[in-house]
């Protein structure tokens, strides 16, 4: 019953921006409200473990609201916004497709719950911008973690200690870009850097469409 409600509000608001309501341009992101998103300055935006860590755009309203309705309001249309805006800001950092593109991973059951991981189609629309190369197999959650914003700041670090596991034979010879929604304190960046350098994988970027902190 309650998706048949959630699939009438759907069809009702079908032709209606998302964020601003009013606009008859038929689409879920208008150009006026994707106007109004704002990129961060063109440099690394922190290093974590001598990785450099950029992040696309400030933290304001709508890139929030972009984000939540893409991560738990079930708007998988709202990946191609993230994508196209993500990869307007990377086209100034490298102009090369040779990544393979790795998103941070969901664990199964919550992808499950949520019917898809955002990030996976967030990372597959930004490959098909910049011709990079989607590797979605190559590192895997399998620890169910606490979400990080409820946590304070050594209950991250422990939270997400052992959450990921590489498969390597899904590794192909290029350089790795991790990318996630929102940078923290960079703790699920560092976690995944530590398992590829158990392998020996030391050539990674790591991207994030945002960050509260602009360091
Ligand atoms: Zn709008």
């Amino acid at each position: 019953m309650k998706e048949f409600f959630a699939g009438l509000l759907d069809w009702i608001y079908k032709k209606k921006c998302y964020f601003c309501k009013s606009s008859n341009e038929s689409v879920k992101m208008c150009s006026k409200c994707y106007n109004s998103l704002e990129h961060l300055p063109v440099k690394i935006n922190r290093i974590v473990l001598k990785k450099s860590v950029y992040c696309a755009g400030v933290y304001d309203k709508n890139l929030q609201k972009l984000i939540r309705g893409l991560k738990y309001h079930n708007q998988k249309e709202l990946a191609v916004y993230l994508a196209k805006f993500m990869y307007e800001y990377w086209q100034k950092i490298s102009d090369k497709n040779n990544f393979q593109v790795v998103p941070v991973p969901v664990y199964p059951k919550r992808e499950k719950k949520r019917k898809y991981n955002h990030m996976n189609l967030v990372a597959e629309e930004f490959c098909k911008l910049s011709g990079s190369t989607l590797n979605k197999d190559l590192i895997k959650r399998i620890k169910d973690t606490k979400p990080q914003y409820k946590l304070k700041k050594h209950e991250r670090a422990e939270n997400l200690a052992g959450a990921f596991q590489i498969d390597t034979k899904n590794l192909l010879p290029m350089k790795i870009l991790i990318i996630d929604d929102i940078c923290t304190t960079g703790s699920t960046f560092e976690e995944m850097i530590k398992e590829f350098e158990k392998h020996d994988i030391f050539d990674i970027t790591c991207f994030a469409a945002t960050t509260p902190f602009e360091e």
